[in-house]
């Protein structure tokens, strides 16, 4: 999901919705926006379907005055898939002190606990989401002001949350304590930013100030700019690898490195680690595109736009049914024919995860009359689900849960398959010594099943690590 918020500007509604289509690679289900100001106290306005069709409308964007906002683009991965509406943030809570909104980006590993306990207590829950937890632990605080309440919820919780906030008067950002998820701080006029990534700080005019650590929260005042709490116990931070890899857009900075040229850079690492003799390198748009530049530049191959990609189609993953996904796939992309023909071709794409995506484009290419396929995967083997924010199916469904290099090969029947290292992805983003076994640098459990947080209300329906 992305998240975004704004104090101290006239209309933060407008800069939030903004914001929010920068971020809509995040999340395209559904998305909402959250307004305060002093005549007209809380609004909200929550929708399905892509920002620009529904907060560009200014009969709309009227109900959402004031000089503080916030707002969240929504893909489902906990609560019910197939969404309901209840399930849109951002979540609003009353309490004695006053209101507050939240959008939550993440996802919280102990969550069916919590709303097990929570609900015995008395606690009514609006929506499916784990993130509604955050609010019914607010509630039962017994803080006197919000963002006490906050912290208390907070360090109830486990697993990935990057969280945005408001009340009244503050905006409010916090990091997990190993900062798996990204936000960042931006500073725009007189007013304050807070966002998943740069990019959408970017098309607001804002200005990058820094990155919230791990394990940090912020709290934003007209009267008191930006105030730093520590409400957790520090640990190693564990930053989500594959925001590098697929997750956030190439324009966007991460830890001062552009996402960008880490992609651009495991190209690289892939044409020394899997060399191939072949005619041209070819990205799977647009999630392959860096990587593919890199891979033609290392080696020397021509590069070329073998496939092409209709642009009026949105990421086939965050695409919530299998069906839709299927199709996805040929209506998203289409092979370059006259460039194609007769060319041993290397395909450069981001993951290998069901399998689909790499199955359909290699028919395709063939029957264009390629004459060699040769698949070059930017990240390791996807062997392991997510539990903390990205949408991975069950591990039984992951290609490399049950099969090794060879059979993934055999299964896609293609020339040559290979995938990016762990120590060669982990050298991408910057890490000159590789991976470090005893304190990994980075989360990489989708890849090595390293979990750096118990994934306990699986662990409890039966997964096994
Ligand atoms: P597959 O078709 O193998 O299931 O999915 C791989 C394609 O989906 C890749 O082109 C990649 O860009 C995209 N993708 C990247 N990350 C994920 C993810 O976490 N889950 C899913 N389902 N697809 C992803
Ligand atoms: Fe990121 Fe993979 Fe860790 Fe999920 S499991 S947070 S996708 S690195
Ligand atoms: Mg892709």
């Amino acid at each position: 999901c992305g998240i975004f918020g704004v104090i101290g500007v006239t209309d933060a509604s407008n800069f939030v919705a903004l914001g929010l289509h920068a971020l809509q690679h995040r999340g395209q289900e559904a998305g909402g926006i959250v307004s305060h100001d002093a005549e007209h106290g809380f609004n909200s306005a929550r929708r399905f379907g892509y920002v620009r069709d529904n907060f560009t409308s200014q009969s709309l964007m009227q109900t959402l005055p004031g000089p503080l906002a916030i707002g969240h683009v929504r893909y489902s991965t906990a609560g019910s898939k197939g969404a309901q509406i209840r399930d849109v943030q951002p979540f609003f809570g009353e309490f004695s002190m006053g209101g507050a909104a939240i959008a939550h980006n993440g996802n919280i590993t102990n969550a069916d606990a919590l709303r097990r306990e929570l609900i015995e207590r008395g606690s009514i829950f609006q929506s499916s989401s784990d993130s509604e937890c955050i609010i019914h632990l607010m509630a039962r605080s017994l803080q006197r002001n919000i963002p006490e309440r906050m912290e208390d919820a907070l360090r109830r919780v486990e697993g990935a949350f990057s969280v945005v906030a408001m009340t009244r008067s503050k905006l409010i950002g916090v990091r997990d304590p190993l900062g798996v998820r990204p936000l960042v701080l931006g500073k725009v006029a007189d007013g304050w930013v807070l966002s998943s990534e740069t990019c959408a700080l970017d098309i607001i005019g804002a200005e990058y100030v820094r990155e919230i650590e791990p394990g940090e929260m912020v709290v934003i005042s007209a009267e008191h700019g930006v105030e730093s709490l520590r409400p957790f116990r520090p640990q190693k931070s564990r930053f989500c690898i594959f925001e590098h890899v697929y997750f956030s857009r190439p324009d966007s900075i991460i830890g001062n490195r552009s996402v960008y040229e880490t992609r651009r850079q495991i190209g690289v690492e892939l044409a020394r680690e899997a060399p191939v003799d072949a005619d041209l390198v070819c990205p799977v748009p647009d999630s392959g595109t860096p990587a593919a530049i890199g891979f033609a530049h290392e080696s020397g191959i021509p590069y070329g736009m073998g496939i092409v990609r209709n642009q009026y189609m949105g990421r086939t993953f965050i695409e919530p049914t299998e069906q839709i996904r299927n199709m996805g796939v040929r209506l998203k992309l289409n092979v370059n024919r006259a460039l194609i023909k007769g060319k041993r071709v290397i395909l450069v794409d981001d993951s290998v995860v069901r399998g689909t995506t790499s199955r359909k484009i290699k028919e395709m290419i063939l029957d264009a009359g390629a004459a060699e396929v040769h698949f070059r995967i930017a990240s390791p083997p996807t062997a392991w689900p997510c539990f903390y924010g990205v949408d991975t199916p069950q591990r039984e469904k992951l290609l490399a849960a049950t099969m090794t290099e060879e059979q993934m090969r055999d299964h896609l029947q293609v020339d040559s398959l290979r995938f990016v290292s762990l120590d060669g992805l982990y050298r991408a983003v910057g890490e000159v010594e590789g991976r470090n076994p005893k304190q990994p640098q980075y989360c990489d459990a989708c890849f090595s099943g390293d979990y750096p947080v118990e994934p306990s209300d699986q662990i409890k329906k039966g997964f096994k690590l």
